[in-house]
């Protein structure tokens, strides 16, 4: 007989109804309409931020002793696949949850005493993350940025980072950095540590100096930026878990990312297959609704086959992630596999809807090119096959 002992139960249900109900309800506030203003002017969607904060929902993984939910990953999913299942965009906000991997796992009491209760409340912004480097990318063990120690309390930053999201709009940042030479490490994953930034102190430090951020102009507004460390001041007591051992932290946090960020593509793969179908049915040309066409059907029947099928690896994922289990494979393969799903039913929905997808007010190309980023970020698909070639199929290292 098998052994069932330590299976887990996937549930069939998309579940969380209240949450998805609550959540539809503050996005059905922010129209298409909100998000081609914002896109327009490159501004940070504040109001729709502080809505969903108001709600609770942004604190949905932070404990209760901490003023949060306490709910467990699969609610956090519900929030934001709802969110994208819309012309919303939970890109603004959605790092305060996956940097939680990081802060409760390894935060020590008073520093989550300090933060929590802020980030739950909305008084404080946890949504910057300073991981990726310009000149090693995705190569993240050999990022050039240094955290020296001066005296016993004290680290002092130099270096820079790239693409960190939000940092304008945010209080605080999770910052990785090398506080040992590589030369002086075993393994190359060895030497870097997390640091918790607080962006109201940098800022103000000696007359502007210690941080400089510079905002990137890219193809979606992402409030992206670079961020150039000179000198930056931060306490020895900002230092998350043990010194060195920081890559194993942003890793262990990373799962949780995949997962939610999944959950984010099968939102927009369901907001593209219902627009596109609804347009397919109602759009008439040449005598007959274009829907009847199956080189226009199919393109979007099969995007919706594979997002249901992305589904099933995303929930067993969340299910794993959420009984302690190992996931880094369903996770990996959760988020490669939602993001080309959403990314097929992108690209299905700019086609069904010809010329008229170019219009802004239609709420298509925008979410067309929010889509495609999953393909790149936070990781790029070849990192993820990378993964599962070598960790799930025991194929030797690529890199
Ligand atoms: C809009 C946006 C927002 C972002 N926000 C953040 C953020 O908030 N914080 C943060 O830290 N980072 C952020 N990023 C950075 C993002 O995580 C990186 O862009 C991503 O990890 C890829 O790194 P790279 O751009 O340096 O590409 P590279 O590492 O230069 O890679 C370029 C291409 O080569 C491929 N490649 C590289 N090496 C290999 C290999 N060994 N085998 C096969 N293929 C390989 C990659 O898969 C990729 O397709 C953001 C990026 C964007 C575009």
């Amino acid at each position: 007989m098998i052994d069932r002992s330590d299976s887990v139960s996937i549930p069939i249900e998309r579940g969380w109804e209240d949450i998805r109900e609550g959540v539809r309800r503050i996005c059905d506030q922010f129209p298409n309409e909100y998000w081609v203003k914002n896109d327009h002017e490159a501004a940070y969607p504040t109001a729709f931020v502080n809505a969903l904060t108001g709600a609770g929902y942004l604190g949905a993984l932070i404990p209760e002793e901490y003023g949060g939910s306490g709910l467990p990953i699969s609610a956090a999913c519900a929030v934001l696949e709802t969110i994208h299942d819309s012309p919303c965009n939970a890109a603004a906000c959605h790092a305060q949850m996956y940097t939680m991997g990081t802060v409760l796992r390894h935060g020590n009491a008073a520093q989550k005493q300090k933060y929590l209760p802020g980030i739950a409340s909305g008084e404080l912004r946890l949504q910057a993350f300073g991981v990726t480097e310009p000149t090693t990318g995705s190569d993240t063990t050999q990022l050039k940025t240094r955290a020296d120690k001066k005296g016993n309390d004290r680290y002092v930053i130099n270096g820079q980072k790239v693409w960190t999201s939000r940092v304008l709009h945010s209080d605080l940042m999770l910052l990785l950095a090398r506080t040992t030479p590589p030369d002086q490490v075993k393994k190359r994953s060895e030497g870097l540590s997390v640091f918790l930034v607080d962006l109201r102190e940098a800022k103000g430090q000696s007359g502007g100096k210690g941080v400089e951020i510079r905002k990137i102009d890219a193809m979606l507004n992402h409030n992206t930026c670079e961020v150039f460390f000179d000198n930056l001041e931060v306490p020895a007591d900002n230092l998350i878990g043990v010194e060195g051992q920081g890559f194993k932290y942003i890793v262990d946090s990373m799962n949780a990312e995949r997962i939610l960020i999944a959950s984010e593509s099968l939102g927009d793969a369901r907001y593209f297959i219902r627009r596109a179908t609804e347009y397919a049915k109602e759009r008439v040309v040449f005598g007959r609704s274009i829907g009847q066409n199956q080189g226009v059907q199919f393109p979007i029947a099969r995007a919706h086959a594979q997002a249901a099928a992305a589904e099933l690896m995303v929930k067993k994922a969340a299910a794993l992630f959420e009984a302690g289990r190992d996931c880094g494979a369903e996770a990996n393969m959760g988020k490669m596999l939602a993001a080309e799903a959403a990314w097929a039913a992108a690209e299905a929905c700019m086609q069904t809807f010809g010329g008229f997808a170019y219009a802004r007010e239609y709420g298509i190309e925008r979410k067309w090119r929010e889509t495609r980023l999953y393909q790149t970020a936070p990781i790029s698909t070849n990192m993820i096959l990378a993964y599962v070639g070598q960790h799930v199929l025991g194929m030797p290292r690529s890199y």
